[in-house]
């Protein structure tokens, strides 16, 4: 994109802000990191699938990074990493850190199935994410497995327990 000089000022002509086809403002991204997950909900992932897409084919950090660079001066504002489980992406804190530097990101958060919060959270607040959504079907583990799923509460309760502290 061209620059101005005017005097010893280098005027950039403003980014165009991301709209969607109704005109409004684009400040929110869902970011998917992995179509994988730890977990096997039946009305997520058919039993036997075997589709998921090769490593090789997702984006890398670095690409990521660089995608919300070029949409961060656009007005994008606000990144949720997600999934498949995102956790299961390795270094994602290394990501989460990358991202949260981006000037113009000022709220970077994150959706799990909490499996790996424990582990993970004193990582990733580190590296400034802000907030997590865990998901969860039932807090009875019953019902839990009436449905095919197999979000477990105690370790749901687990990881949030990692991310208060
Ligand atoms: S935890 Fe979420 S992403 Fe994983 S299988 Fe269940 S619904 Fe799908």
């Amino acid at each position: 994109m061209p620059t101005k000089n005017r005097g010893n000022i280098i005027m950039r002509p403003q980014a165009p802000l991301l709209v969607d086809t109704f005109g409004r403002r684009i400040e929110y991204l869902r970011l998917s990191v992995t179509d994988r997950c730890d977990l096997r909900c039946t009305y997520c992932i058919p039993k036997g699938f075997r589709g998921f897409q090769e490593p090789a084919s997702w984006l890398r950090f670095e690409e990521i990074e660089r995608l919300i660079s070029i949409m961060a001066p656009r007005g994008l504002k606000r990144v949720r990493l997600t999934g498949g489980e995102p956790l299961v992406r390795r270094d994602l804190p290394d990501l989460a850190a990358r991202l949260a530097a981006i000037p113009g990101i000022d709220d970077l958060s994150l959706s799990t199935n909490a499996t790996r919060l424990h582990a993970l959270a004193a990582p990733l607040k580190a590296a400034g994410v802000r907030r997590v959504n865990v998901s969860l079907d039932s807090l009875r583990a019953d019902r839990v497995a009436a449905e095919g799923c197999r979000f477990h509460a105690d370790k749901d309760q687990y990881g949030r327990d990692a991310w208060s502290e």
